[in-house]
């Protein structure tokens, strides 16, 4: 089986690839290295000593899109604008990006007769919660551009398999992806300052970062601060292999990808410090805007449907992370 992955040298695509490759698949990745380099992908060579098919390409463009993915049997699309606030600020950017781009995508599979495409949602879709923990059948809603982003192209999805039944369409909703490959030759690698909460621990942890802002400790949460459901991004790629295994038959399912287990902000700092053994120092500062108290899966139905389970500990995603961050200091250049 050949996979066309889009956005294959981001932070999730590297590590998908990684178990790809292992598990046989042939692999080609397309990516615009908006938020990547080539030498993440270089990585993945060296880790799995196989080698993938790297083409540089935007997934708006069509032409060299429908050309590209010839004589591949299935997409994986991870190819996407991902930071929260710079959506709110360039809107137009994140609808172009990932709406315009899935559409690019889904007609030059439909010019490739390949109707199989795993594609990276969000728990974002799911807004503030009314009830926890998220079942998938919670209703469907969102705050900003990026999770609109995603909600509109879930929605396309479902629209194109209601008009051509004989698509096989897997939507993955990740909770929040942290860690990295054990080889701590890949991992998450933001430019600048980051957005989320592992990364920007690291980042304390290695000095590059006087201190973490604690958004806020007075959420209705047993320590007041924010709670999440970390998912290691090992098992996350992994998830993505077995939801190629399930479309086996004709769907258009969406499912959950996380531990089911929340934990606070302080209960990662505390893990992440036992793990790189250096003091996390942190402040505790005003609520984010937009964030929400506490986020977690219901992940039955990845293990009923795709026989997935998250396997991995909050002090294993720690250690891989800080085994990343501490061998990369200034990242993936
Ligand atoms: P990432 O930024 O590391 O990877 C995305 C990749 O897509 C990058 O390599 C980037 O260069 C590429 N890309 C972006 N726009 C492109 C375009 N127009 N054409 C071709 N390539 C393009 O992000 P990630 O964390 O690996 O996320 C992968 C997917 O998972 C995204 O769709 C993201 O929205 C989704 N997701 C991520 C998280 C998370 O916390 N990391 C959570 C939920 C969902
Ligand atoms: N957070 C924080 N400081 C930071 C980044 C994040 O306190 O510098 C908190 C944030 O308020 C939330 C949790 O960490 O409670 C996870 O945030 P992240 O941005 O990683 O994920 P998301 O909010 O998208 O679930």
């Amino acid at each position: 089986m050949k996979i066309f992955v889009t956005g294959g040298a981001g932070y999730i695509g590297t590590h998908t690839c990684v178990e790809l490759l292992n598990d046989g698949y042939e692999v080609v990745v397309y990516d615009n290295f908006s938020n990547s380099s080539i030498e993440a992908l270089r990585r993945v060579e060296q880790i799995t000593q196989k080698s993938l098919q790297m083409i540089e390409g935007d997934i708006r463009d069509e032409v060299l899109l429908t050309s590209s993915m010839q004589g591949c049997d299935g997409v994986i699309h991870f190819a996407g604008l991902k930071a929260v606030g710079e959506s709110v600020e360039k809107p137009l950017e994140y609808y172009d990006n990932n709406v315009h781009g899935t559409l690019c995508l889904l007609r030059a599979m439909q010019k490739n007769s390949i109707k199989t495409i795993v594609f990276s949602s969000s728990a974002t879709v799911y807004g503030d919660p009314e009830f926890l923990p998220l079942t998938e059948k919670h209703p469907l809603r969102t705050t900003n551009p990026y999770g609109y982003t995603k909600l509109v192209i879930e929605e396309i999805l479902r629209d194109l398999f209601k008009s051509d039944p004989t698509w096989k369409i897997m939507i993955l909703r990740y909770f929040n992806p942290v860690g990295a490959h054990q080889s701590g030759l890949i991992g998450e690698d933001p430019q600048g300052i980051p957005n989320n909460l592992m990364p920007f621990i690291a980042q304390v942890a290695v000095g590059r970062r006087e201190f973490l802002n604690v958004f806020g400790d007075d959420y209705q949460t047993p320590d007041g601060t924010g709670v999440r459901d970390y998912i290691h991004v090992v098992d996350l790629a992994q998830g993505h292999l077995r939801a190629l295994e399930a479309l086996k038959t004709p769907q258009c399912t969406a499912i959950n990808l996380g531990t089911g287990r929340g934990y606070s902000v302080l209960e990662v700092v505390k893990a992440f410090a036992e793990a790189s053994k250096k003091p996390i120092n942190y402040t505790i500062s005003p609520r984010r805007e937009g964030d929400i108290a506490a986020c977690y899966a219901d992940p039955k139905n990845a293990k009923e449907l795709l026989n997935w389970q998250a396997k991995r500990t909050l002090k294993q995603m720690c250690e891989d992370a800080w085994n990343f961050q501490s061998k990369n200091p200034e990242g993936i250049k």
